[in-house]
């Protein structure tokens, strides 16, 4: 059920990578591929079969944003080959310090962007620096950590819509401070 229009703003963030999450690679090609294959700028991507649901179901409880070495591209391409068209989320800029294959990198943007709201972050590559930043937030913040070859998982919808519940509930309890969930994943 989508939440009413008013209450949007206590909803929590959630930052949102693509490569290894919603475009997957390094599986083993002997069982098929888990997705189709996409043509984006010259190179194949992988697209889950199952994201754009899933991706759809976390929707209703987060505002999303995508926080990708895809930038702009994320929204150029991925409500057509999510299934997803009214997809049109804030995108984060990393003015070219995206490296395949790390995390790192995002942290300032997403702290930034992020301020005292309560945050999840989901992304193949999280490291010591972003499980540290998550630690020393003081807002409510989860990590949700994927495999590049299976991406997002019924599993890891399940424990985010599980947080964004509990979350809720907190801040209607309280101020968002006092409520410091540690962060979850790997
Ligand atoms: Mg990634």
């Amino acid at each position: 059920m989508n939440a009413p229009r008013q209450l949007e703003s206590d909803r929590p963030l959630l930052f949102l990578d693509v490569d290894g999450v919603l475009s997957l690679f390094g599986f083993s090609t002997g069982t098929g591929a888990p997705g189709r294959f996409h043509f984006v700028d010259g190179i194949a991507h992988c697209i889950g079969d199952q994201c754009g649901g899933r991706l759809a179901r976390l929707l209703d409880r987060y505002d999303a944003v995508w926080a990708t070495g895809w930038e702009e591209k994320a929204n150029e391409y991925l409500p057509t080959l999510l299934e997803l068209p009214d997809l049109d989320l804030p995108v984060l800029a990393f003015d070219g310090r995206a490296v395949f294959g790390s995390a790192n990198w995002k942290v300032e943007a997403i702290d930034e962007y992020a301020g005292d709201r309560p945050a999840a972050w989901i992304d193949d590559n999280h490291d010591d620096d972003c499980r540290r930043w998550a630690r020393e937030r003081s807002a409510p913040t989860l990590l949700v950590s994927t495999e590049s070859a299976s991406g997002l998982s019924d599993e890891h919808v399940e424990r985010l819509l599980e947080w964004a519940e509990e979350v809720s509930g907190e801040g209607r309890r309280s101020s968002p401070h006092s409520a410091n969930a540690p962060p979850r994943g790997a």
